[in-house]
């Protein structure tokens, strides 16, 4: 078999659907009530052929009893109708007629009715349990570790909420209805067909699996193909991709040729498979009626002669003859549907590798309250990130409350990691970090950083008003409160100034606010959290210096009293800290304040000078 079912996978999905059992029953039943319907509807030929025919218009004319089994049942039980339809219709063939066809079309719109509405509910079950899955990743994604979102995972993270979860909704939502309905459908048809003759259908199964095999092998070979092209169509736009990306070393290293030529073989690959997948598509559709031609032609000559040798009603056999037609569709859908499943399938796996991918960054089960009144110790830290070396390596520092600690140092040396390790946005690797000598990996996340404010390079604003992106994760807190802080931040001019005042929606990213105003707004921010300990990363570094001057006063507002943690690159800006750490390749090479280190004629000393060279 070509379907390979993850169990695990279906499993799952079916937790997610099978959160509305009410909805699955009314598809069920609706969909039931739909195919007795369109049974009906088939089964209405017989009593029009009969009053069409038969010289007395229905009236009883006994039906021999060629039947067995439930065949015979069936046959006396239409015997029935047509006695009790004759007697209705009093004899009268175009009355009768007239009952048909109203009838018919009773019948018709009941059966798509009831069609309706089974779709309907399976639109229900289709869209809730897709927001489950939407929210449960959209949730996931806000417990996972900072360390699971690198850049390459966010195109990815991406594309599993956009294209994953729709191919869920549209693959295997679709199909699982298919997939037990049309086994139904299938079912109930051959139960008919067993009634209205039990012979006939015996033969017609005899020559089924010959059919079933050779269109299911023109169906596998197409779909193989068809994988195949989704892969070697990927390979031609990665081609066209990287050359576009590349196109001005192509062009200085004379490279076009080799391109070109590379580019042509991927080309020619897809090509020659493309022709091949519409080759076979093209064949299917004249195989599949050759086929079902040929089936028909068998099933005319076996009914016929049991029709010439009085074994069936001429009635019955063209009653068999319109349902075995219809049997061919729900064949169809059903292998189609487990091909779409299996895609399905593969892109649950991946929602599901998302939504089960471990949270590493734990809270304790026992978690105790933190409280901040003496220092914060950083004891024989070390820290990788999961895929490379060290990047900090036996690293002791002590922060009294209250002090102002500067990390320097040239670019990739540890700093930014550092304050992630103290923010718990990863844990340490080695050694520990103690509040009031207490590791603070017995506190929750939550109680850690509702001690610590950050202000970082990229100033991340929320597309929201400008009061909600001060008061951020703090909807509650009073207009006042958020003027208040903003005016401590020398935010409150431009923000009364703006078109709606702190009801300003910001815009995407805050793209409609200077570097200098997204930075003020980011340390009002800071300024209404409070927080005991501030970090502020390479704060003032993307400003010019006009706004400059108005974002530094507004720091060292924010850092009175605190406890703050500066990292920055023009060393301007911490002259004034208790304790400059100078650090390299994620080690202290120095520390001791502005005065001291410059003694030393160390390499804070060199960077210094370094700065005053590039300056002048
Ligand atoms: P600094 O803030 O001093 O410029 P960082 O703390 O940002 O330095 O980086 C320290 C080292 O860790 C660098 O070598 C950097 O390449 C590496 N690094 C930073 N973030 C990651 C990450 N998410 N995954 C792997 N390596 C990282």
């Amino acid at each position: 078999m070509y379907f390979r079912f993850d169990l695990k996978a279906v499993l799952q999905f079916l937790k997610y659907a099978g959160n509305h059992k009410r909805l699955i029953f009314a598809n069920f039943i609706f969909n039931l009530l739909y195919v007795l319907f369109q049974l009906i509807s088939l089964m209405m030929i017989m009593p029009v052929l009969r009053f069409l025919f038969s010289k007395d218009h229905g009236n009883a004319q006994a039906l021999s009893s060629k039947n067995f089994g439930v065949g015979h049942w069936f046959s006396d039980q239409y015997q029935h109708f047509i006695t009790w339809f004759g007697q209705l219709a009093k004899g009268e063939p175009f009355t009768a007629l007239a009952y048909l066809s109203i009838s018919l079309v009773v019948v018709t719109v009941l059966k798509n009715g009831f069609r309706f509405l089974a779709m309907n509910f399976m639109v229900l079950i289709r869209n809730r349990s897709i927001q489950e899955i939407r929210q449960n990743v959209y949730q996931k994604c806000l417990d996972l570790p900072i360390a699971y979102f690198n850049n390459e995972r966010k195109g990815d993270l991406m594309s599993r909420m956009s294209n994953d979860v729709k191919e869920i909704e549209f693959a295997l939502m679709v199909s699982l209805e298919a997939l037990y309905f049309q086994p139904l459908n299938i079912l109930l048809f051959m139960a008919a067909l067993i009634m209205l003759s039990a012979k006939l259908t015996l033969y017609i199964l005899l020559f089924l699996p010959i059919t079933a095999l050779i269109i299911g092998l023109i169906g596998r070979s197409l779909r193989k193909r068809s994988t195949r092209n989704q892969e070697l169509l990927g390979k031609v736009m990665t081609a066209y991709d990287e050359t576009l990306g590349g196109i001005r070393i192509i062009k200085a290293f004379n490279a076009a040729h080799f391109f070109s030529k590379k580019y042509k073989e991927q080309d020619d690959a897809y090509t020659k498979n493309n022709i091949g997948v519409q080759r076979r598509y093209d064949l299917s559709s004249p195989m599949s009626e050759t086929i079902g031609i040929g089936v028909s032609a068998l099933l005319l000559w076996l009914g016929g002669s049991m029709v010439f040798r009085n074994e069936l009603d001429p009635e019955f056999f063209l009653t068999y003859f319109a349902i075995f037609s219809q049997l061919i569709p729900p064949f169809k859908a059903f292998s189609n549907a487990l091909y779409a499943a299996q895609k399905g399938i593969a892109s649950l796996d991946r929602i599901q590798e998302l939504v089960t991918a471990p949270v590493t960054v734990e809270d304790p089960i026992e978690a105790q309250v933190p409280v901040f009144t003496e220092s914060i110790v950083l004891k024989d830290v070390g820290f990788n990130y999961l895929d490379g070396a060290k990047v900090i390596e036996g690293f002791n520092l002590e922060i009294k409350k209250g002090d102002t600690v500067a990390l320097v140092g040239p670019s990739g040396a540890g700093k930014t990691t550092l304050t992630d390790l103290l923010a718990r946005f990863y844990d340490v690797t080695e050694g520990g970090i103690f509040l009031d000598g207490v590791d603070i990996r017995s506190f929750k996340q939550d109680d850690l950083r509702g001690l610590i404010g950050i202000v970082n390079q990229e100033n991340i604003l929320f597309n929201e008003s400008v009061r909600n992106n001060i008061a951020l994760g703090m909807p509650e807190t009073p207009l006042g409160a958020v003027i208040e802080a903003a005016t401590a931040a020398n935010a409150n001019d431009f923000i009364v100034e703006m078109e709606h005042g702190y009801d300003t929606e910001i815009g995407e990213r805050g793209g409609k606010l200077s570097g200098g105003q997204k930075q003020r707004l980011a340390i009002a921010r800071a300024l209404l959290k409070d927080p005991e300990i501030l970090i502020l990363d390479e704060a003032t570094s993307a400003l010019d210096s006009n706004s400059e001057k108005a974002v530094q006063q507004a720091l060292e507002k924010l850092m009175r009293a605190r406890t703050s943690i500066i990292i920055a690159h023009r060393l301007s800006t911490v002259i004034h800290a208790d304790v400059i750490v100078v650090l390299d390749k994620g080690k202290i090479v120095e520390k001791g304040t502005h005065t001291e280190l410059l003694e030393k004629k160390g390499m804070y000393f060199n960077l210094i000078q370094l700065q005053q060279l590039l300056s002048n």
